[in-house]
């Protein structure tokens, strides 16, 4: 089983949380997704980034439980979904997503959208306090926070997010958004890091003329993009070469010009849904 000097985050509740995983929407529950975890363990990931609403919490789950990894060598993320936000849901909906997963407790546990038109996350949040009180996670974070309703969390609350999981890659870099979290000691993790599902980011020239020069791939480029900005980062992939090639990011570094050059890629459009208008339930 490889081990691999790799960079972590300290949260600020002192939890180390490793800055480069395996993200898990779309990978189908059983034979998919299991066959991603173990794979991506045997190369030396040793954060999983899942949900409720991805429905394979149990093939992640049984993937950790059946690793060489020792559980506590392993950071599992899950999260919550917006149909069981609000004080009488959390606790059930959490006690669910434990059980499919076959762990006894979780590394860190996101509020998944912040629903404002719903009104309901900062009930749910002291929900979110009590597990972490009772040491079922390790640590609580939210997903998809704008700084309004990270602004809003504190007026009522004293626990600082950990996290905050949002969309963000070299075409919408969020600075606004980095600023803030990291004025408040909150790290931010990057969902579609590597732009998507049927994005066209990685056929940008300016990532393919550096990973040229690297001697890289341009997904590889991105992905040292988002750790040297200090981001906490999860690409998904279910295909072992690619789930590799995307580990194999830490023995090359992006030279200021390079970041600098990246970063002239944003458009400001994001691909998936404004926070503000998602209200799915
Ligand atoms: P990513 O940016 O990780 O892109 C995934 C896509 O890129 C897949 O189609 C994958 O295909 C492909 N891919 C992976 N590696 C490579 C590579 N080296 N070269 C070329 N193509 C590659 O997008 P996601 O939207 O999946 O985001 C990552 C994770 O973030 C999710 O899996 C999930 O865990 C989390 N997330 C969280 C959200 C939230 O609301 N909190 C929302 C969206 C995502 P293949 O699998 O075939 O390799």
């Amino acid at each position: 089983m490889a081990v691999i000097d790799q960079p972590t985050i300290t949260l600020r509740n002192g939890v180390q949380m490793p800055q480069l995983g395996l993200g898990v929407w779309r990978a189908k529950d059983g034979a998919e997704v299991e066959h991603a975890v173990r794979a991506a363990l045997a190369c030396g990931y040793r954060l999983i980034d899942t949900a409720a609403v991805y429905q394979n919490e149990a093939g992640v789950g049984a993937a950790i439980r059946s690793s060489d990894v020792p559980r506590k060598d392993i950071f599992v993320t899950t999260k919550l979904w917006n149909s069981d936000q609000g004080a009488k849901n959390v606790r059930a909906a959490f006690e669910a997503s434990l059980e499919r997963l076959g762990l006894d407790y979780i590394d860190l546990y996101l509020i998944h959208w912040p629903m404002p038109k719903k009104g309901l996350f900062v009930e749910t949040w002291k929900e979110f306090e009590k597990l972490l009180a009772e040491g079922k996670v390790r640590s609580i974070g939210v997903s998809n926070f704008t700084v309004e309703h990270l602004e809003e969390l504190a007026k009522h609350s004293e626990t600082v997010p950990s996290v905050n999981q949002v969309e963000l890659h070299p075409r919408f870099p969020q600075e606004e958004l980095r600023r803030y979290c990291s004025e408040h000691d909150i790290h931010v993790q990057s969902w579609s890091p590597i732009g998507g599902q049927g994005s066209d980011l990685l056929d940008e020239e300016t990532l393919h003329d550096i990973a040229q020069d690297h001697g890289k791939t341009p997904a590889q480029v991105v992905v040292r993009w988002h750790l040297q900005h200090d981001l906490i980062v999860i690409p998904k992939s279910v295909n072992e070469q690619r789930i590799a090639q995307n580990f194999d990011v830490f023995d090359f570094e992006l030279s200021d010009d390079e970041m600098a050059a990246i970063d002239g890629l944003a458009t400001g459009q994001r691909r998936g849904p404004d926070p503000n208008e998602f209200n799915t339930a």
